[in-house]
């Protein structure tokens, strides 16, 4: 069963110009009116438990869809259910998330934590307003939350400056718990970290998983975190899903050819591979997607069916991927 359900979604972003562009539009005859294709058809899902990985380059959407899964944004088009309900709604542009089931812990934990506010306050903040605690048990509560992050209880009087970065961390994770959520979802939530920092907050999230049964969905350009912490991995490339499948098939056996240029551009430790080699090319604007697959200027197999049609995500290997490669073709025949 699925805890959550993402059908065909897609999220475009309007620029329209302001009046001096408007004029320049009118005595030039152009339109300078833009529109970013963030996400195109995304279907996913995420089972109770589970902890599905999103990777992509920078730029490729991964962090829109982490936040449309969050009700920050609404889709343009299709839908974002949690059990079976809308996680937001939108009303004359303006965008209204419905649940506090899904918490987002975000990558830059200076800019997260209001500096203003004591810790115990933060985490507390939520789970009042929402009538989730009382004010007489929200002390005892944010001392159990702190503990269980690997912190004091005492910290709950301090504030955000008189933490690092990896505290800090811990404090935003904390702050999530407090609203029981279903889902979390962490958008490169140790990214900002150091390394050795980074591996103690995976730990901690490894551990809380364990201990909480937590189902997350954790956004990341780094493959070797995400093998580490993910049972499942959905790769993205310019708004679009190119492979799905469990974590541990996808490293050993990729089937898109994307997947593999991802993953021989990293070297990869304790499998003594030296050979790595970056993706060559550049990833191509959103603001105009090249046709068919997104991937040709790239891809050393592409052929004019890759040129002319978008291949759909079908059954490839252990998983799924979207190439032609996989669906009946090489590549290189005409589009039909
Ligand atoms: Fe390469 Fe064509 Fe497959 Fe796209 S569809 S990844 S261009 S082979």
């Amino acid at each position: 069963m699925s805890l959550l359900t993402v059908s065909g979604v897609s999220k475009r972003f309007s620029s329209t110009p302001g009046p001096l562009g408007r004029l320049a539009d009118r005595i030039t005859g152009q339109d300078s009116s833009r529109t970013v294709h963030a996400l195109t058809d995304i279907d996913l899902s995420v089972a109770k438990g589970e902890v599905l990985g999103l990777v992509g380059e920078s730029g490729c959407g991964k962090s829109t869809l982490g936040r449309l899964v969050s009700g920050i944004y609404a889709p343009s088009g299709g839908s974002i259910r949690l059990d079976g309900e809308p996680v937001a709604t939108e009303h004359g542009g303006t965008v209204k998330k419905t649940t506090t089931r899904v918490q987002m812990i975000h990558q830059d934990p200076f800019a997260s934590l209001d500096p203003r506010m004591r810790v115990g306050e933060t985490i507390s903040e939520g789970p009042r307003v929402h009538g989730l605690w009382s004010a007489s048990e929200a002390p005892a509560r944010v001392r159990d939350l702190l503990e269980q992050v690997g912190l004091e209880g005492a910290y709950a009087d301090r504030l955000p400056h008189q933490f690092s970065g990896g505290q800090r961390q811990r404090i935003a994770i904390a702050r999530a718990l407090a609203m029981q959520p279903d889902l979390l979802v962490l958008d490169e939530a140790v990214a900002s970290l150091d390394v050795s920092i980074q591996a103690q907050v995976l730990n901690l999230f490894m551990d809380l998983r364990k201990r909480l049964g937590l189902t997350a969905i954790f956004i990341s350009h780094d493959l070797g975190v995400v093998r580490h912490v993910c049972d499942r991995v959905a790769i993205m490339y310019l708004g679009r899903i190119v492979e799905t499948g469990r974590a541990e098939a996808l490293y050993t056996d990729p089937q898109h050819p994307y997947t593999r240029a991802l993953l021989a551009s990293v070297p990869t430790l304790g499998t003594g591979r030296a050979d790595f080699h970056p993706i060559t090319g550049e990833i191509p604007s959103p603001l105009n997607p090249p046709a068919g697959c997104a991937f040709h200027p790239r891809c050393p197999h592409a052929g004019p069916r890759c040129r002319a049609e978008v291949p759909a995500l079908v059954p490839a290997g252990p998983g799924q991927a979207a190439c032609h490669l996989h669906n009946g073709g090489t590549g290189q025949e005409q589009a039909a």
